[in-house]
């Protein structure tokens, strides 16, 4: 089924949906939903409770009927979960490892560097970044049921399955497959059209949930961010991350910095992917697995990462 990218609802099979948020950038995310008669699965809520407001509105007009009793969140990222308090009757469910990421990652902490990079040049870009998000009305709702591994939960007859394929993109990454749709949710182990960000890694363990995506018996893939893709997509991603990991270790071994390395990186058949700046960050968390003492840190290499995307442009 071909899916415009558009913003609102989108059906991706026949009981399946795909809310879009194009351009997909920082968060730009994309959410899910799975129907069967009056009974509903979402999957993710987005980075605000307006635009979270606005995606449960589409909905009801879509699906009138359809109430939604269950909500997944795929991990612990702000624009995948900030507005849960608008579904306070749902059964909550994440893995294990999100929900205690979560617990560290409302919107205090981001509410605070906003308001710290207005006076910091070098963040000042972070701050414009996030400047069409309004996070003063979140009350963080976190899950109220967790997993480690695999899930399988029921919306109405089908089920659903909730696979644990984390620490990746973040901590606990959860992919969402329905299976009787040959569909699957990735949450952000896919991005779309821009570099992915690589908060935790390993990276290798994010190239090992490529492999197991093409592996599942499915067609249409959602991912995180980006619009809705299939298998040649997840290939070309995971040749992406073994391009990151390769760069990254054989400049970390010649001692250049991530700066500089990402600066090296060759983007030959990955040239029209945004958000360049993205590398220094990957390239970060590589060095990370290297060095073992949580160096360099996320937030120190996040001005670099905003040079480097204003030098692409
Ligand atoms: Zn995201």
């Amino acid at each position: 089924m071909k899916v415009p990218y558009r913003t609102g609802l989108h059906k991706v099979a026949p009981a399946t949906y795909a809310y879009l948020q194009p351009n997909g950038s920082w968060g730009w995310s994309n959410a899910g939903l799975v129907v069967d008669g009056d009974e509903a699965l979402l999957v993710d809520t987005l980075f605000t409770v307006a635009l979270t407001r606005q995606m449960l509105d589409a909905v009801g007009q879509a699906l009138p009927a359809a109430k939604i009793r269950t909500l997944v969140n795929t991990h612990g990222d702000g624009d995948h979960w900030w507005g849960n308090q608008l579904l306070p009757e749902a059964r909550i469910i994440s893995s294990a490892a999100s929900a205690e990421e979560m617990r560290h990652s409302g919107p205090e902490p981001m509410l605070q560097a906003l308001a710290a990079g207005a006076s910091d040049p070098g963040m000042r870009g972070l701050t414009d970044l996030f400047a069409p998000f309004d996070f003063t009305d979140v009350t963080p709702t976190y899950p109220g049921e967790t997993f480690d591994g695999e899930l399988e939960v029921k919306v109405g007859t089908r089920a659903v399955r909730l696979i644990e394929v984390g620490p990746a993109h973040t901590e606990g990454d959860v992919l969402v497959h329905v299976p009787g749709e040959r569909v699957l949710f990735t949450g952000d182990i896919l991005f779309i059209g821009g570099h992915p960000v690589v908060h935790s890694g390993p990276v290798s363990r994010w190239i090992r949930a490529c492999d197991l995506i093409l592996g599942l018996d499915v067609d249409t893939i959602v991912p995180g961010h980006g619009p809705v893709a299939g298998k040649p997509e997840v290939t070309r991603f995971r040749e992406y991350l073994h391009r990151v990991l390769d760069h990254a270790v054989a400049a970390h071994q010649r001692g250049r910095t991530a700066l500089e390395a990402a600066r090296e990186f060759d983007h030959r058949g990955f040239e029209d992917l945004d958000d360049p700046g993205r590398l220094v960050l990957n390239v970060g968390a590589v060095y990370r697995e290297l060095n073992g003492d949580g160096t360099p840190a996320e937030l120190e290499l996040m001005p670099q990462m905003l040079d480097v995307t204003t030098e692409a442009r």
